[in-house]
């Protein structure tokens, strides 16, 4: 059985004097013994040696190593953010006249790119129903480079089928991209022919809400691309992560199969609850979830469905009323993010996916009333849950 919280756990690192950390690198250039060697650096990378912190940092590479290896990709890049790893991905694999699939369900920010600001460099987006293999084959032409999807997409909390849309991809010789920010250690897209994972680890792979921060896992060829001098997106537009925060995550990786276990313990709780109450709850844990047997059939074992749920109240006022009741009985905070050890929750219609039109969020079934959230690492979920009935209650929700 494949268990990445193992490899993770088996990745050691010995500091400069045998520290169980390893230093933090704080340096954003290193020294060379000659000029030479500086000039063969320039030319090609030599393992162990280091130019300057955008191009790589050591403690960048022992956060990037632990994350290749929990993805089991060959290589990793860590990057500033989500969106740093996303648009630099995207943007090493396009040039200008090619095309994309893109999902739909996906975060706010990455469809605005996608819609927004990739047309202004000649880049194409083609958004589909990634469950509708079918939709997402008929987008394919001569121009794609790419099919991008999330495996949990946000906030519908949908599944892609990242087998089926591998083959699609390898097919017809596309990179396969996928977002695994929802599911780290559940999913595992590279083992399930994905050629490139990002992740916003500003979310559950840090888990404390105290940076920002991005991955990108893949291929020894394809890091080296994003990194190379002369023409790396990671390198030249520059989203580089500090070393400093490469070390407070890599501490924070250790513990996310607990974190993981927990956040989805907790929301399968509340989600069967909420079910039981008759309220229309999206949470892929439940047998009712369209595609529960799918996630089954795609995801590792030991860590549950995940932490994000979505509850839709049908109207957005009621919504608003009832994130505010929730958040002055302390069942979390109103804000956007997610994997926080606190419950946060928010309305994706008015926050992270309002950069999709009203019409199109209507026709994905993004409800105006939809509450997103991302439920917490609470000792006693049951005690949260009499929190939120109170608040349904008060607001004759149930
Ligand atoms: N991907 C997903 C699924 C997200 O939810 C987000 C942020 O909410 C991002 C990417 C972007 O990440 P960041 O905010 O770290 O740039």
């Amino acid at each position: 059985m494949f268990d990445p919280s193992s490899r993770i756990q088996d990745y050691l690192v010995f500091g400069e004097f045998g520290d169980v950390n390893p230093s933090i690198t704080d340096s954003s250039t290193f020294t060379f013994m000659t000029p030479e060697r500086m000039e063969e650096l320039f030319e090609h990378e030599i393992e162990g040696c280091f130019l300057y912190s955008r191009h790589w940092n050591p403690t960048n590479k022992f956060l990037a190593n632990a994350l290749a290896r929990m993805e089991d990709s060959e290589s990793a890049q860590v990057a500033a953010s989500g969106m740093a790893a996303i648009s630099s991905t995207l943007l090493q694999i396009c040039d200008a006249g090619d095309e994309i699939v893109a999902a739909h369900t996906i975060y706010g920010g990455t469809y605005a790119l996608f819609k927004n600001l990739l047309p202004r460099f000649g880049i194409k987006v083609h958004f589909v129903d990634i469950r509708n293999l079918d939709e997402v084959a008929s987008k394919i032409n001569d121009r794609t480079k790419a099919i991008y999807c999330e495996s949990v997409s946000n906030p519908l909390l949908e599944i892609a089928d990242i087998p089926r849309l591998a083959s699609i991809a390898k097919v017809n010789r596309l990179k396969l991209v996928v977002d695994n920010t929802f599911s780290p250690l559940i999913v595992s897209p590279i083992r399930l022919g994905a050629d490139i994972v990002v992740h916003s680890m500003t979310k559950f792979i840090n888990g404390t809400s105290d940076c920002v921060a991005g991955a990108v896992c893949a291929s020894d060829d394809f890091v080296h691309k994003l990194t190379d001098i002369n023409s790396g997106t990671a390198m030249l537009l520059g989203g580089v992560l500090d070393a400093t925060r490469a070390a407070s995550i890599l501490k924070n990786l250790h513990s996310l199969h607990l974190r993981m276990r927990q956040h989805s313990a907790n929301a399968l709780f509340l989600a069967e609850r909420f079910k039981e109450m008759g309220l229309r709850i999206h949470y892929p844990g439940l047998p009712e979830h369209p595609q529960h047997e799918l996630l089954r059939s795609l995801m590792n074992e030991g860590y549950g469905y995940g932490g994000m749920m979505a509850l839709d109240i049908g109207d957005l006022t009621l919504a608003n009323q009832l994130m505010t009741r929730m958040q002055q009985e302390k069942v979390g905070y109103l804000a956007v993010s997610l994997g926080y050890f606190k419950t946060l929750f928010s309305p994706p219609g008015h926050s992270t996916s309002s950069e999709i039109p009203k019409e199109e969020r209507d026709a994905m079934g993004l409800s105006e009333g939809l509450v997103r959230f991302s439920v917490g690492l609470d000792n006693d979920i049951e005690h949260t849950f009499e929190r939120i009935s109170l608040c349904l209650r008060e607001l004759k929700i149930v």
